[in-house]
C-alpha cells in the first residue's frame, strides 16, 4: 500500500512535470523567444514526466526496464534544464558534450536491460546510481552558475524567479549530495533517500518548481523585450515618439521640483529626401541610423534622445541651459559633417539642421516643443547645416519682417 501511494505521489509529480512541458512549449512559440532555452526546458519536463511514469509502469507491467533507468531519465532531463538555461543566459557550450555523455549512459542501461548478465555491465552496475547522483549534482550546481549573473541585472519578477531557481536548484542538489555520500560509502546500496524512492519524488518536483521559476524568467524577459519594442523606434534604437514625450514630461517635472533649467534640440537631417532618391531607401536607413549613433556619442548620459519621425530626432537636456545645449548642438553639427556614413562605394555626406529652445518658467511642453520648431524652421530659412536658438521674445516665423541673424551659428569644422 505504502508503495502504491508513493507511486501516485511520483505521478502527480509527473503530470505537474507534463504541465510545464506543455508551458515551456507554449511560451516558446512567442515571438522571440525562440532562442531561450524553453525547448530544452519542456523536453527535460518530459524526460521527468517519464521518469515518474516508469515505476507505476514497472509496478504494473512487470519489471521490464533497468533499474537505472529513472536516474538515468532524470539525468538527462537535468542535462537537457542545464543547457536550456546556458542558452539563455546567452553562454552556450557543452551541450554536445552533455549529449554524448547522455547517449553513453543511455546505452549502458539499454544494455543493461537487454543483456541483463554481460559481465562488464554487471561489473558496472554498483557505480551507476553514484555515477548518476553525482553528474546531476553538478548539474545542477551548473544550473545555479548560468543564473547566478542573471540575478545580479534583473529586477522585480524576474529577479525573484532566478532568485526561486537558484535556492531550488541549490537546495536540490545539497539533498542529493548527501544521498550520494550515503551510496558512495557502501556501493551497491541506494542512498539514504534512494531507498524508498523518496529521492525520484524530491528530484521530479523540483524540475517542476525549476521549470516555474524558469517559465516566469523567460516571462518577465518577453515582457522587457515588448516593453522595449513598444517604446523604441526599431531603425535607429532610440526612443519613438510616445516615449519620448513621456520622458519629456517627467524630465520637467524633475526641473520644476529642482529649479534646475532644461534644453530641447530639433535635429532634422537636411535634403533627405535627396539622399533616398540617389542612393536608396535603404542608405537612407544606414544614414538614420549612423545619425542616432552619432546623436548617442555626443549627448550627455542624462539626456533624452528620441526619434520623432522621418528624418527628426530630438535631444532633451536637463540641467542645461540654452548656451551650454548650444555647444552640444555645434559638436553633433559638426560630427555629421565630418563622419561621413559609411556605404558602397563611397560614403554619404550629409548635414543637419538644429533648433534650440530652453524653457521659461512654468512654460507647456507644447509650447517650448513649437519654440525649438521654430528655432530648426529658421535653421532650414537660413541655408540648411547650422544651429539656430530660439530666444523668448523673439518673433515667431512671419510676425517680423527682419530676419533676426545674430543668434543663428553656422557649425564650423
Ligand atoms: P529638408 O532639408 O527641408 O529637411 O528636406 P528633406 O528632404 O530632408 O525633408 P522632406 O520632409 O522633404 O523629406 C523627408 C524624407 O524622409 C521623405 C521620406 O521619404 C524620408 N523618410 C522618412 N522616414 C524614412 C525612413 O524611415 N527611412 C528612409 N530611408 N527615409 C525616410
Ligand atoms: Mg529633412
Ligand atoms: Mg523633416
Amino acid at each position: 500500500m505504502k508503495m502504491f501511494q508513493s507511486h501516485m505521489i511520483v505521478l502527480v509529480a509527473g503530470l505537474f512535470a507534463l504541465q510545464m512541458a506543455v508551458v515551456c512549449a507554449v511560451l516558446r512559440r512567442s515571438p522571440g523567444m525562440e532562442p531561450s532555452g524553453l525547448t530544452a526546458w519542456a523536453l527535460g519536463d518530459l524526460m521527468a514526466a517519464s521518469a515518474a511514469a516508469m515505476p507505476a509502469l514497472a509496478e504494473f507491467a512487470g519489471y521490464w526496464l533497468a533499474a537505472d533507468a529513472v536516474d538515468m531519465a532524470l539525468f538527462s532531463g537535468i542535462s537537457l534544464m542545464a543547457a536550456g538555461t546556458r542558452h539563455f543566459a546567452g553562454k552556450p557550450g557543452h551541450a554536445s558534450t552533455l549529449l554524448v555523455v547522455n547517449l553513453v549512459l543511455g546505452a549502458a542501461i539499454a544494455g543493461g536491460t537487454w543483456w541483463p548478465h554481460a559481465g562488464w555491465l554487471e561489473a558496472l552496475r554498483p557505480w551507476m546510481p553514484a555515477a548518476l547522483g553525482f553528474g546531476q549534482v553538478l548539474l545542477l550546481l551548473d544550473l545555479v552558475r548560468s543564473v547566478v549573473p542573471v540575478l545580479a541585472q534583473k529586477r522585480g519578477t524576474g529577479r525573484f524567479a532566478a532568485l526561486s531557481l537558484v535556492l531550488i536548484a541549490a537546495g536540490c542538489a545539497g539533498l542529493n549530495a548527501w544521498n550520494l555520500a550515503g551510496s558512495v560509502v557502501q556501493p551497491g546500496v541506494p542512498g539514504p533517500l534512494a531507498q524508498d524512492g523518496s529521492l525520484v519524488v524530491l528530484n521530479v518536483f523540483a524540475m517542476v518548481g525549476l521549470s516555474v521559476s524558469f517559465a516566469l524568467m523567460t516571462h518577465d524577459r518577453l515582457r522587457r523585450m515588448l516593453e522595449r519594442k513598444a517604446s523604441h523606434d526599431d531603425l535607429t534604437g532610440l526612443l519613438a515618439r510616445g516615449a519620448f514625450w513621456q520622458q519629456l514630461e517627467a524630465a520637467i517635472g524633475q526641473a520644476d521640483r529642482q529649479g534646475k533649467p532644461l534644453t530641447v534640440a530639433f535635429i532634422d537631417l537636411d535634403h533627405f529626401k535627396a539622399i533616398n532618391d540617389v542612393y536608396g531607401h535603404l542608405a537612407g536607413d544606414s544614414v538614420l541610423r549612423h545619425c542616432a549613433g552619432l546623436l548617442r556619442k555626443t549627448a550627455g548620459s542624462q539626456d533624452i534622445i528620441g526619434r520623432l519621425g522621418g528624418e527628426e530626432f530630438a535631444l532633451v537636456m536637463p540641467g542645461t541651459t540654452l548656451e551650454r545645449g548650444r555647444a552640444t548642438s555645434l559638436r553633433l553639427s559638426t560630427a555629421v559633417r565630418n563622419t561621413p556614413c559609411p556605404s558602397e562605394p563611397d560614403a554619404i555626406a550629409y548635414t543637419v539642421s538644429i533648433g534650440m529652445a530652453q524653457r521659461e518658467p512654468s512654460e507647456t511642453v507644447e509650447n517650448l516643443m513649437r519654440r525649438a520648431d521654430q528655432a530648426l524652421y529658421d535653421a532650414k530659412q537660413a541655408g540648411r547645416n547650422c544651429v539656430s536658438l530660439h530666444r523668448v521674445g523673439m518673433p515667431w516665423h512671419g510676425a517680423s519682417a527682419g530676419e533676426p541673424t545674430h543668434w543663428r551659428q553656422r557649425a564650423t569644422s
